[in-house]
């Protein structure tokens, strides 16, 4: 799959909202609504002339805190073997908390491998946007750090803009993921 990005991080952090900007009014594949435990979710989104896939694979923690070693490389390998670009998601109100420190921690098996970038999330205050540079100190991420509002959209532009510089070509509108776009829900027996 081509020109692909994948949102990993602890829950809370704002992932979803990303992924719902990022795809913006098209529809995601799977809706997030039902509570039923998923791996990932996938939207299409474009910027600047550029189609893409975003992933969102926190999406099988619902309204959770817990979150464990398991789930961490789950979602960081998955992250890592369908992203073109991963997007490492920490959040500027809590600053840097321990579970950021285990996420880095696997992310920084795979550095090089692929381009990850720290997105500091609920930058939206100045002093916010000043304070994403604590995040350094996870000792991940390729250069610079994104302060962004998931829930304005301030910042994300610019995170775009270096995100789409990855892709090389124009991508596919809707791409075939070879996944059932029918969901089937109902209460477990
Ligand atoms: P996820 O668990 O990482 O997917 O996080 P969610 O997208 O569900 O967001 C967790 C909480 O953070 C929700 O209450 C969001 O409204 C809130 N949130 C997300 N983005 C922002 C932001 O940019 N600023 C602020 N202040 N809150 C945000
Ligand atoms: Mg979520």
């Amino acid at each position: 799959m081509k020109n692909t990005i994948a949102i990993v991080g602890r829950p809370n952090v704002g992932k979803s909202t990303l992924f719902n900007r990022l795809v913006g009014e098209r529809k995601a594949i799977m809706d997030d609504e039902s509570g039923v435990t998923r791996d990932r979710h996938y939207g299409y989104g474009d910027w600047i002339g550029k189609y893409y896939t975003v992933i969102d694979t926190g999406g099988y923690v619902h309204n959770s805190d817990d979150i464990f070693e398991g789930e961490i490389n789950k979602q960081v390998k998955l992250a890592i073997d369908e992203a073109d670009v991963v997007l490492f998601m920490v959040d500027t109100i809590a600053g840097v908390h321990s579970l950021d420190e285990e996420f880095a921690s696997v992310l920084r098996r795979y550095q090089g491998k692929k381009p990850i970038y720290i997105v500091a999330n609920k930058a939206d205050t100045n002093n916010r946007i000043h304070a994403a540079g604590e995040f350094y100190a996870l000792g991940v991420g390729d250069g610079e750090i994104y302060p962004i509002s998931s829930a304005s959209g301030s910042g994300t532009g610019d995170l775009l803009d270096a995100v789409v510089s990855h892709f090389e070509d124009e991508g596919v509108e809707e791409p075939d993921l070879g996944i059932p776009k029918i969901a089937i829900v109902g209460r477990p027996t």
